[in-house]
């Protein structure tokens, strides 16, 4: 009897440390995607016919007749 609820004691702190593994490695994530949206929005330069922002992997602003 004691056997079952030491198993499920290890079973309850495996989730634990996997969720809390897993949390931070999302934290860590999120950090990096506002790392490089801030970044992006650096590198963003205004379309002078428009004055739609866009990047310079966009190359347009998407807008038919419009230069940039
Ligand atoms: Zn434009």
């Amino acid at each position: 009897m004691i056997m079952k609820y030491l198993v499920l004691a290890a079973i309850v702190a495996a989730v634990w440390y996997g969720f809390k593994a897993i949390s931070r490695r999302n934290k860590a994530k999120t950090a990096e995607d506002q790392r490089k949206k801030t970044d992006s929005v650096e590198d963003m330069t205004a379309c002078t016919t428009c004055g739609t922002f866009v990047t310079p992997e966009q190359g347009d602003c998407g807008k038919s007749g419009c230069p940039y």
